[in-house]
């Protein structure tokens, strides 16, 4: 059955297309990350699923059911902020079981489903304080425990790791994907970071300008990008880029394309084309070799050379990727 899916979904803002006809389908159960740079439409496109902005064209369905023009009370789906957006006034319990209460669910229910949220995000100790006197990753436990308890439909998730910092930020990723499997429901997930995308997704939608590039597996997306712009976006150092002439000198590659190679792929060696180190920068077990050829390599920390050393380099074919040097689009190369 299908999670959640958006159908030629369109959005403006004066001028600009944040949604530019968005074909999206997250499966159910699935953790979907929808990920691109700043601006280019994906807190736009939550905020439409969760009915917080109206669209001008498509449609939006939520486990089959069409939601494009119900309100956001009436759509079942639980949104969690990059800001937490907690009632500073109440105490964490308060925070977590507000929805409930309102909605006047029987007391014993309440505390049921509040006490079992607070331990899935491990809060349970934290109950009685107020949210000043939480730490950043605690208040976004408990922005998702607040979540949890409603028990919606599906979970939209903008941004919500982005005010932590990098300790936090990667120990909560490992907790929202236990977490993930432990409540078995939608989640669509919106985050900048490529790195968090790819651990955390079980599929990730790239993004840009108002429309999705690519939608699969974080690996397979990374190894097989559609067009130039996903294979420059995922990937740390990013992706080469060479013309057909420079690449000829590693590779026959046809003429007039833009010629991609992870830097992974760039195989430093005693047999290839000569060049010079430039820089060499060393993170923990891994180092980037900047070339004087203006290639990047990426090679483990103890195998790195020197700056200023002469190596030689080779790429293997199976390694290269072609784009059309005018549209971006990924060439077939048989
Ligand atoms: P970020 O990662 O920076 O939050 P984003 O990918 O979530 O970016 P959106 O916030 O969806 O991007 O914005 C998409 C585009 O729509 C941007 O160009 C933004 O300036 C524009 N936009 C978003 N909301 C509004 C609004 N209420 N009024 C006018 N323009 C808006």
């Amino acid at each position: 059955m299908s999670g959640l899916a958006l159908e030629g979904v369109r959005k403006r803002f004066g001028d600009v297309a944040a949604l530019d006809g968005v074909d999206l389908e997250a499966h159910e159960g699935e953790l979907l990350v929808v990920v691109g740079p700043s601006g280019c439409g994906k807190s736009t496109l939550l905020r439409c699923v969760a009915g917080l902005e109206t669209v001008d064209e498509g449609s939006i369905r939520i486990r089959e059911r069409d939601v494009t023009k119900l309100r956001p009370a009436a759509r079942d789906v639980a949104m969690v902020f990059q800001s937490y957006a907690l009632f500073p006034h109440l105490t964490v319990w308060e925070n977590i079981g507000f929805g409930l209460v309102v909605r006047e669910e029987p007391k014993r229910e309440v505390r049921a489903r509040v006490d079992e949220a607070a331990a899935l995000v491990g809060v349970t100790e934290l109950l009685e304080r107020r949210p000043y006197q939480l730490s950043g990753g605690e208040r976004q436990r408990v922005a998702l425990a607040r979540a949890l308890v409603r028990r919606p439909d599906a979970y939209l998730l903008d941004e919500p790791l982005s005010n932590l910092d990098a300790g936090t930020r990667v120990q909560m990723r490992t907790e929202l994907r236990r977490l993930h499997r432990e409540v078995g429901a939608t989640m669509v997930h919106v985050t900048h970071d490529q790195v968090e995308a790819m651990t955390l997704g079980d599929r990730i939608a790239v993004m840009d300008r108002g429309r999705v590039r690519q939608v699969g597996p974080p690996d397979e997306v990374y190894r097989e990008p559609r067009d130039r712009f996903v294979a420059s976006f995922l990937g740390t150092p990013a992706m080469n880029f060479l013309d057909a002439e420079a690449a000829r000198a590693f590779v026959a590659v046809p003429g007039g394309a833009e010629v991609g190679v992870r830097p992974e792929h760039v195989r430093l060696g005693p047999d290839g084309v000569a060049t010079r180190v430039d820089i060499v920068e060393v993170a923990g077990s891994e180092a980037y070799v900047h070339l004087e050829n203006g290639l990047v390599a990426h090679v483990p920390a103890d195998a790195r050379p020197a700056e200023g050393a002469e190596v030689h380099v080779a790429i293997r074919r199976e390694d290269v990727r072609l784009f059309d040097a005018e549209s971006g689009e990924r060439l077939e190369w048989t």
